[in-house]
């Protein structure tokens, strides 16, 4: 422990400036205590969306057409104040006192495609970033191969924070970080949700359903339609499986106007 009474708030200033990289954020803007009064990070995170809910379709350039007129920097904004909560959390007593820092999310504040993982690995909790690890690399070849980004889409998981010896979420957990979810999902106000493997759709929708059961079709949440494929960690122990998932791929994509 350092004798530094000051080292403790460095560290969590260093922490929160790595979350906001990570979260997208590339200027912090100077506020005026009104304007942070204004926009109240508690206010900022919805209800629950309801599962099944009204689904808006539309056409327009594939990365820049937010489905809300709130603007890009209202959005980095809002992402910014709910990132700074997120790395302050402590509601779950084992994630909060085992974990390097938290896990936010990442990409493009106006995305039209979210995808949202299970929970960092021990890659994303020394780094601060969703998906930087093998799964992360596999990720990023299955968003080359339908001609996305990474700094195009948004990148996300049920969790915040590393479960210890990377076990799956405790339902507890997951509930302790719905808020952050839905308060991202509110403000990136996606067009599509992809759920990467069982623990996000399992959370996101509700329901037992295999992966394999959800494969195939779109579920709705709040205005967001909603894809279930497998995570990619899945794929790097069965890469048979890979075929299915360029097909689901395939199928998003076909719905957005791309045939691949
Ligand atoms: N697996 C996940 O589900 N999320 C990550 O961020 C990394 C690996």
């Amino acid at each position: 422990m350092s004798g530094d009474p000051s080292s403790g708030s460095r560290r969590a200033a260093a922490q929160q400036l790595s979350s906001l990289r990570a979260a997208g954020v590339t200027r912090i803007a100077s506020r005026s205590r009104k304007n942070v009064a204004a926009r109240p990070d508690s206010k900022s995170v919805p209800a629950t969306p309801p599962v099944n809910a009204t689904t808006c379709s539309r056409s327009a350039s594939l990365f820049n057409a937010p489905q809300s007129t709130m603007p890009r920097g209202e959005r980095e904004e809002r992402l910014q104040i709910l990132s700074s909560r997120v790395a302050r959390c402590t509601r779950c007593t084992e994630l909060s006192t085992t974990r390097t820092q938290t896990v936010f999310g990442v990409g493009n504040p106006e995305a039209r495609i979210m995808f949202v993982g299970e929970a960092p690995g021990a890659d994303e909790d020394r780094q601060g970033e969703p998906f930087v690890g093998a799964a992360g690399q596999l990720l990023n070849r299955i968003l080359e191969a339908c001609q996305l980004k990474r700094a195009e889409i948004y990148i996300c998981n049920i969790l915040r924070c590393r479960p210890p010896s990377n076990r799956t979420p405790a339902p507890e957990e997951a509930a302790n970080c719905r808020e952050y979810l839905d308060g991202q999902i509110e403000i990136v106000d996606p067009e599509y949700i992809v759920c990467l493997g069982s623990v996000a759709a399992k959370n996101l929708l509700g329901g037992m359903d295999s992966i394999g059961k959800l494969r195939g079709r779109f579920f709705n949440y709040g205005r967001a339609k909603v894809l279930c494929t497998y995570h990619p960690a899945y794929l790097l122990r069965n890469p048979a499986a890979k075929k299915d998932v360029w097909g689901d791929m395939k199928f998003l994509m076909h719905d957005l106007g791309v045939e691949l």
